[in-house]
């Protein structure tokens, strides 16, 4: 039996967890929180319960294959929604747009709102993007990646190759393929979903399109927060043990290299065959592990965008607020400047969740969730330098952050942002009874995301894809899972690495 210690609670971290238990090994997972969930949080306070991290669930088919595959059906433990719509939009020049789930009811609205053949358009985008998504979804999105993938893929299927369009980016296939500004605007959001920069993201991330479509958009009566319960719960069923409130300090290795345990921060030794380590790339190759090689690539990498959150108790519902809704601005280019380079953006997009669900408020209550893109934290030196969490990436990448600990500045923006709110038809203000932020540097403690970066590295680049850490680190029997490794973020893919790592790892 193989004795395995997987480095955080995560949903990464639970999903291999389930798997290798179910698996027949010796599982033990470390996770430095008192809860488990890592980015999929939950955020408790008079009566109002708020999802902190993921609010959007898609391709729901990759956790039922997860649960059905360590022991039972996901429909015993949890209950999906399906969303209809799937989100509403409201653009600068006011035009209202519903995301109806289904596909001919959504090209009608967009005929209606928008007119001069945008129903057509967007088909035509979501045909690109289903074929898109078939090319990338077997080689790339299930395997291990390896150095050199991306010429395997054309050599195996230069069809696939001439489809997924490597030299070109998101911003590129959406103006070629929509003509409505506003259509164009939002297929450039679809980059944001990996934290990345639509003019610098390759075309390829239209299989987001696809995978949100296709698959539809889901929702966990109570929270999705009771997704990482219902993975710990399988994990511990199946034979995995959980030490919670434990940091794992290093992962500790043989004279020959192998990795043989972790040392923990009260200095026990956990020892260990396989390690598995859920943990951020930046922080996994930056302090927990010495490998040059992995520390190089994470180095070579942009760190995604990270989030400013704002939890809203309000009193009353929103009249014409959705589950999800987007509110952009007039000029999105702005935003990806402003924040790629460590600045706030002054009129960034605002998203909003408010799931009807007696779990989120009180009677006569709202509990909204606000989201905005925004710079890494990167704390100042007392020379006002960048300090020590910034100092990974080359001088220029990590270093273009921003102090979030800077006393007034969440507050600051939280009202910088209720205000754009305001102007853009939700006036929030008179309801609200409290509010709360998250900013990039809780996120960073609460998760150890250096810089608080929701997905790692960003898409940024061409060949952004293949620097992302593999599932197989160079070590021996040091295994990556989770949303900064490959095959990248957002909980399906997540998934996805799990899947990739218990594969690698093997039967007992
Ligand atoms: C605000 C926000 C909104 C999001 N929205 C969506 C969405 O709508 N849909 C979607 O699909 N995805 C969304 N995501 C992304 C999604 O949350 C992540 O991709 C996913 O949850 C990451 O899972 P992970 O396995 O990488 O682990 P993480 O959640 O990063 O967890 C890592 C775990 O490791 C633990 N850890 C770290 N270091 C140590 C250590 N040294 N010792 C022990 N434990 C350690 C941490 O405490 C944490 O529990 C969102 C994320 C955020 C932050």
């Amino acid at each position: 039996m193989t004795r395995v210690v997987v480095i955080g609670a995560g949903v990464g971290g639970l999903a291999a967890a389930a798997r290798l238990a179910a698996a027949g090994h010796d599982v033990t997972v470390c996770e430095q929180a008192s809860a488990v969930g890592g980015k999929l949080g939950w955020y408790e306070r008079d009566g109002f319960g708020f999802d902190t991290g993921p609010s959007l669930l898609t391709m729901p088919g990759v956790f039922e294959e997860l649960f059905a595959a360590t022991g039972g059906p996901l429909r015993d433990v949890l209950e999906l929604r399906r969303l209809d719509p799937i989100a509403s939009y409201r653009f600068a020049d006011g035009t209202r747009l519903a995301a109806h789930a289904d596909d001919d009811a959504f090209a009608a609205e967009l005929d209606a709102r928008l007119g001069g053949g945008a129903g057509g358009d967007w088909r035509r985008g979501a045909a690109r993007a289903a074929r898109v998504f078939a090319a990338a979804d077997g080689p790339f999105l299930s395997r291990p990646v390896r150095v050199g993938g991306l010429a395997r893929l054309a050599s195996a299927r230069p069809a696939d190759l001439a489809t997924v369009a490597p030299g070109r980016t998101l911003r590129g296939l959406g103006r070629g393929l929509l003509r409505d500004p506003r259509l164009r605007q939002l297929f450039d959001r679809y980059a944001t979903y990996s934290g990345s920069d639509p003019r610098r993201a390759p075309a390829a991330l239209v299989s987001v399109v696809h995978a949100e479509r296709h698959f539809g958009g889901w929702y966990v009566p109570g929270g999705l927060r009771r997704l990482g319960a219902a993975l710990a719960d399988r994990a511990e069923q199946r034979g995995a043990r959980f030490l919670l409130d434990t940091r794992v300090l290093t992962v500790t290795r043989t004279p020959g290299g192998r990795v043989d345990g972790v040392r923990l921060v009260d200095g026990r030794l956990l020892p260990a065959d396989v390690v598995v380590a859920n943990v951020d790339a930046a922080a996994l190759y930056g302090r927990l592990v010495a490998d040059r090689a992995g520390r190089r690539r994470v180095r070579r990498a942009t760190p995604s965008m990270s989030g400013f959150v704002l939890l809203l108790a309000l009193s009353g519902r929103t009249p014409g607020l959705g589950h999800h809704t987007v509110t952009f601005p007039a000029n999105y280019d702005d935003e990806f400047d402003a924040v790629f380079a460590g600045r706030l953006a002054v009129d960034p997009a605002i998203y909003l969740s408010s799931p009807a669900d007696p779990a989120c408020a009180p009677p006569g209550a709202e509990a909204v969730f606000v989201l905005v893109n925004a710079p890494p934290h990167v704390p100042l030196g007392k020379a006002g330098a960048p300090g020590k969490a910034g100092t990974l990436g080359k001088a220029g990448t990590l270093g273009q952050g921003l102090d979030w600990d800077r006393p007034g500045l969440a507050d600051g923006y939280a009202r910088q942002v209720l205000d754009l709110l305001a102007a853009r038809g939700f006036d929030l203000r008179p309801r609200l009874r409290w509010y709360e932020t998250i900013t990039p540097a809780d996120l960073e403690r609460r998760t150890g995301a250096v810089g608080g970066s929701i997905y790692g590295s960003s898409s940024n680049g061409v060949r952004a894809a293949f620097l992302r850490p593999p599932n197989a680190a160079a070590v021996p029997g040091l295994f990556h899972v989770g949303g900064s490794a490959h095959p990248g973020g957002g909980l399906p893919l997540v998934v996805r690495s799990a899947q990739i790592v218990a594969g690698l790892v093997g039967p007992a």
